[in-house]
């Protein structure tokens, strides 16, 4: 048995996933004759209560898309120093956009309204890039998979209206956040401008990403998902398997919150564990006691068939995802309590 916690990118399509995929009609997307990303589109479009939406292959292309659509050169993109659109894309924000970047240090990735409000430069001052967008990230990946408060995100756009700012949020898991609070998609679409879900990470589809706006939006981000060579032709059997997430892969993700707390409970007990951040959604974080050998443990842990990553020489990262079954996690209880 392989318990594979290195990521929810990991998972598989299911065998009902396959079979929409299978029976899917294609089409010519770069012509929007792809009925079956036709129909993606405008469900999701709908779930968030927005004009439209475009299905992308990544997250990191709905989201370097976005900003390239909402910014010129020079001007500069506020976030969380955790960020991904900052940290793991690759410096994209300056390879596409020339945009500049401040970031925020937020608590767990997560930032708010008074913070944004002192980042904001006065427009007249010629010394100071043009403040242009704010990006959040729910749930925050480096956060731990903390989520926010809606109020702190409500507060945030009234910031950005204020000083016209757009306003972009990364949800790459941002469902997991939605199952965690007892949120709705429609919320989402109506406090941000445009949003970012990936279909590939707790949903299980096996790629693709979905950007999401306003129809002179899209019509724009559209002509840059061209341009950074992220066209599809006859794709519609992967928007298939994402449209079978969005249908029958949500509800089910608080049972990967479930496991990850379970998780989170183990590694309390584990001496060599100084500190696990508290679970939120999937994701589990644990701090090591100095001097215990992470390296070590990773690779003995590994030979009993149990992946996962170190995210720093101290700290190593758990994530739950639909692959992941209880009896795996009884199995992970076991392998623990053989390690000391
Ligand atoms: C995974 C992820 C993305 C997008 O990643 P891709 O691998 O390019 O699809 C964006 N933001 C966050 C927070 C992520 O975890």
């Amino acid at each position: 048995m392989i318990i594979d916690l290195r990521s929810d990118t990991v998972t598989k399509p299911s065998i009902e996933m396959r079979e929409c995929m299978h029976h899917a009609p294609v089409g010519d997307d770069v012509f929007q004759e792809d009925p079956s990303i036709n129909q993606l589109e405008s469900f999701a479009a709908d779930m968030f209560g927005k004009e439209k939406a475009l299905f992308c292959p990544s997250g990191t292309m709905t989201n370097q898309i976005a900003i390239k659509c909402h910014t010129q050169p020079g001007d500069e993109v506020i976030c969380d120093e955790l960020s991904h659109v900052y940290q793991y894309e690759g410096g994209g924000i300056a390879f596409n956009s020339s945009a500049s970047v401040r970031l925020l240090q937020g608590n767990r990735g997560r930032i708010n309204a008074s913070m944004v409000e002192e980042s904001i430069h006065p427009y007249d001052d010629v010394h100071k890039p043009i403040s242009r967008l704010v990006v959040l990230e729910n749930t925050a990946n480096r956060g731990g998979g903390s989520c926010y408060n809606f109020d702190d995100i409500t507060g945030i756009g009234s910031t950005c209206k204020k000083h016209g700012l757009s306003f972009h949020l990364d949800g790459a898991r941002l469902f997991n956040a939605l199952v965690a609070k007892n949120e709705t998609a429609a919320q989402y679409g109506e406090a941000f401008d445009t949003i970012s879900i990936c279909l590939s990470k707790g949903l299980g589809a096996p790629v693709g990403s979905l950007l999401l706006g306003d129809t002179a939006f899209i019509k724009k981000a559209r002509r840059i998902r061209k341009v950074f060579g992220g066209g599809m032709r006859q794709a519609g059997s992967i928007a298939a398997a994402g449209l079978y997430a969005l249908q029958y892969n949500i509800d089910r993700l608080h049972t990967d919150h479930e496991h990850a707390k379970a998780i989170e409970a183990m590694l309390k007990e584990k001496s060599f564990v100084k500190e696990v951040v508290p679970v939120e959604t999937n994701i589990v974080i644990a701090e090591c006691e100095s001097g215990f050998n992470l390296k070590a443990f990773i690779e003995r842990m590994k030979e009993k068939g149990v992946l996962f990553f170190a995210i720093s020489p101290t700290r190593f990262r758990m994530v739950t995802h639909l692959d992941i079954n209880a009896s795996m996690i009884n199995h992970l209880q076991d392998t623990l309590k053989q390690i000391n």
